[in-house]
């Protein structure tokens, strides 16, 4: 919070952002808190079997989900975002009636599931997925990633701490299935990717696009911000972009909603040159 503090008084342009940010860490932190640890096990060998399908560890069923508290997170969430105009009315009444409705946590089980779909895509094998062909998925699917985030990020902090974590090659989450939405550059170079859902980090090749796996270096662009603080790899391929935090030149660890507010201006110098998010 003292840094997204820092960034309002540095950018004043980016206020706005700064504050919803503030008050949906608030409403995460309050349901965090209550989160119990999740019961799940992980093994050497259960790691292992993983790696190898390339599936995530963690099943919708292991996820410490409390309903009520869900809910919560599904309504709130949506009142700041429409608050700061980032979800307008119809999308709002949508959000707030899934908050309401007995089908919330089937949707949820969906939307869960769609992370590996997208995955399972980008390799270019067909996949259905219910979650997708839902009315609003793309509303639905960034409300769930903010409500879902206290009870995936506790699921995550399990997993992090296992050093056979460094044997996960793939470039979809190991936890969650979910896609990376921002990296960290280490100080000794390596790129490590993180998931957009849970916030685990694992290691990944520091070039290639992990969207689609398009290696080729004269297919990447990359660029930074003048102090060098942050990165872009964008594929001349997929079209889609990557950031990164350089923790080489870094006075603190990398910080993914502080980091996402603070490159808000590095999205649009991607998105106008013609790449998507
Ligand atoms: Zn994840
Ligand atoms: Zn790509």
């Amino acid at each position: 919070m003292v840094e997204l503090r820092a960034i309002r008084s540095q950018q004043p342009q980016l206020a706005s952002a700064v504050d919803l940010h503030l008050e949906i860490l608030e409403v995460q932190r309050r349901v965090q808190g209550r989160v119990p640890l999740p019961q799940f096990q992980i093994t050497a060998d259960s790691i292992r079997r993983h790696q190898a399908s390339a599936t995530p560890l963690l099943r919708f069923e292991d996820i410490p989900l409390d309903l009520s508290d869900l809910r919560l997170m599904v309504r709130q969430t949506a009142d700041v975002l429409r608050r700061y105009g980032a979800l307008e009315e119809g999308d709002y009444r949508k959000v707030q009636s899934l908050g309401r409705d007995m089908q919330l946590f089937d949707v949820t089980g969906q939307w869960y599931r769609s992370g590996l779909a997208h995955q399972v895509a980008a390799v270019g094998i067909p996949a259905s997925n219910s979650f997708t062909e839902l009315d609003g998925a793309d509303v639905i699917d960034q409300v769930l990633t903010v409500s879902m985030r206290p009870f995936l990020s506790r699921c995550a902090e399990v997993l992090q701490q296992r050093p056979e974590l460094s044997s996960w090659t793939h470039s979809h989450c190991a936890l969650c299935g979910g896609q990376p939405d921002l990296s960290v550059i280490t100080p000794s170079a390596e790129r490590h990717l993180i998931c957009g859902r849970c916030e685990l980090r694992w290691k990944w090749e520091s070039l290639a696009c992990p969207y689609c796996r398009n290696s080729d270096r004269s297919k990447i662009t990359s660029f930074a911000t003048s102090d060098g603080q942050y990165r872009v790899y964008a594929c001349d391929m997929c079209r889609r972009y990557l950031k990164a935090y350089d923790g080489r030149r870094a006075s603190r660890p990398v910080m993914p909603i502080v980091d996402a507010v603070a490159t808000l201006p590095l999205d649009a110098a991607a998105i106008q040159r013609g790449y998507n998010s």
